[in-house]
């Protein structure tokens, strides 16, 4: 096996080589088989070598070390730029080499990971070196006397040639990944919670063909009722998904996922097209109503979001008053000043603003009076235990309070119990939403439960 190219410094060329010269063939060889940055053998490099791994005799392990998740690099990068988390690298890869046995070879596989190939005698045990690793990066790495804290993974995967290089690099990476919430900072490859990557990895894959199809993505539209009068006055447009193969899908799994990817822009663009034309038509159908549309924050980090609601509401021949957007409290934790911003524009435009889940963050409590909203939505969590007299209230009827006093409108959510529904209307709580009056439904549902109240 060819041994790695020693990592020492080379002298910086003075001028670009001439293109007209012939390269020498070995170097061309070398060249993309090396990282720049560590001077170590990359992931093409481990990918050829593979198979001289799988087909030794001995058994052996394949370890993968992750400096840090991407978002800790990301803002290592953004506060002290490129050259210092180079050098934050190196100094990663200078102290696994530190740690590891000469004979071990370490490749660089990704910006922040390392995999080596450990020999072992018992692949269900966890070599003395992993921990050795796992507890060497839990002190801080030192580069121009500032100490930057890692957050080390360390993953493991016995080695096996059936399972083929890039797949044994995938599956350490998981693992790797599974290790940061391990108490003891590593984790082998587990086929459970891999599952739950190769479902999360197809339903994103999937969701723009959902989009573009007409018989999988679908809105249902839960009613909101003036619990004072008992009218129902407006709806939420909630997401559904039926998934050719995997059936329905709750928007509690696929929202969340396609947050993490560009794609929840358009997802939130072809709610809002439908849910506004829909409106048009419970209007037309003499049905005064406003529609309620979740926003990620996604939605509100980016500028100009507000023009696009405004846009969708005027082409589908809505006021602005027609139309509520609930955003929830991780938004303000986000870009918030661009967010905030947006809000206050579309509550100047007459769109109403509700703040979903309300009491279900870990805000402080002076925030509330600056909650850029019209509306607090209280969180399933405090009604939903309302069954009978006597019930724990006590959270629930303050929290009412201070928002009324604030001067908000108070919408509980996840109303269960005949209990619940007199006893918030008691309370004085404006607004509900639950079971027990109404779960969400297609549209045309909808304006059968509509008729069916006159
Ligand atoms: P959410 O915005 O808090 O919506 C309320 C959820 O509670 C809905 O679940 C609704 O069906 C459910 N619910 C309503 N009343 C009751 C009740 O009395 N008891 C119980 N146990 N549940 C009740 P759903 O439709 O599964 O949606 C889950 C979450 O997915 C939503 O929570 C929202 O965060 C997200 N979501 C749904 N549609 C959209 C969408 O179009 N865009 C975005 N960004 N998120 C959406
Ligand atoms: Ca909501
Ligand atoms: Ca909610």
């Amino acid at each position: 096996m060819d041994q790695p190219i020693l990592r020492k410094k080379t002298a910086s060329p003075t001028a670009f080589a001439d293109p007209r010269v012939p390269l020498d063939p070995a170097l061309l060889a070398q060249i993309g088989r090396y990282d720049h940055v560590t001077r170590l053998p990359n992931r093409l490099q481990f990918i050829e070598h593979f198979d001289s791994y799988a087909q030794s005799r001995s058994t052996s392990m394949l370890v993968l070390v992750t400096l840090a998740d991407a978002r800790q690099y990301n803002e290592t990068l953004r506060a002290l730029g490129m050259a210092f988390s180079e050098d934050f690298v190196r100094s990663g890869a200078d102290l696994l080499a530190s740690l590891l046995p000469d004979s071990v070879t370490i490749y660089h596989v990704s910006v922040l990971s390392f995999a080596v190939v450990l020999p072992v005698q018992d692949t269900t045990k966890y070599p003395a070196v992993a921990s050795e690793i796992a507890k060497a990066f839990t002190s801080a790495i030192t580069i121009n006397a500032i100490p930057i804290k890692t957050h080390v993974g360390v993953g493991l995967v016995p080695l096996s040639a059936a399972q083929g290089a890039a797949e044994s690099l995938r599956a350490a990476l998981v693992a790797a990944q599974d290790s940061r919430n391990a108490t003891d900072g590593m984790a082998f490859y587990n086929h459970k919670s891999d599952a739950a990557h190769l479902r999360a990895f197809r339903l994103l894959a999937d969701l723009p063909h959902a989009m573009a199809a007409t018989d999988q993505l679908a809105l249902h539209y839960q009613p909101r009722i003036n619990l004072q009068t008992g009218q129902c006055h407006g709806v939420e447009a909630l997401l559904r998904w039926n998934h050719p193969d995997l059936g329905a899908i709750s928007p509690a799994e696929f929202i969340p996922l396609a947050e993490q990817t560009a794609l929840i822009t358009p997802l939130t663009d072809w709610v809002m097209v439908r849910a506004m034309a829909q409106n048009r038509q419970f209007i037309d159908a003499g049905h005064a109503m406003r529609v309620s549309i979740n926003a990620s924050p996604v939605n509100l980090s980016e500028g100009g979001f507000d023009e696009v609601l405004l846009h969708h509401c005027d082409a589908a021949g809505l006021e602005p008053h027609h139309i509520e957007l609930e955003f929830t409290e991780g938004t303000l934790a986000t870009n918030s000043a661009c967010a905030v911003e947006q809000l206050g524009r579309l509550r100047e435009a007459g769109v109403d603003v509700a703040l979903d889940d309300f009491g279900s963050g870990y805000s402080n409590l002076s925030y509330i009076a600056h909650i850029p909203a019209d509306v607090l939505k209280i969180d399933q969590s405090f009604v939903r235990p309302l069954k009978e007299p006597g019930d724990e209230d006590f959270l629930l009827r303050h929290i009412i309070s201070i928002a009324q006093g604030l001067g908000f409108r108070v919408c509980a959510e996840g109303i269960e119990t005949e209990f619940a529904y007199s006893h918030l209307r008691q309370l004085g709580c404006q607004e509900g939403q639950g079971y027990f009056m109404a779960r969400p439904m297609p549209a045309e549902a909808l304006l059968d439960w509509l008729a069916a109240r006159r």
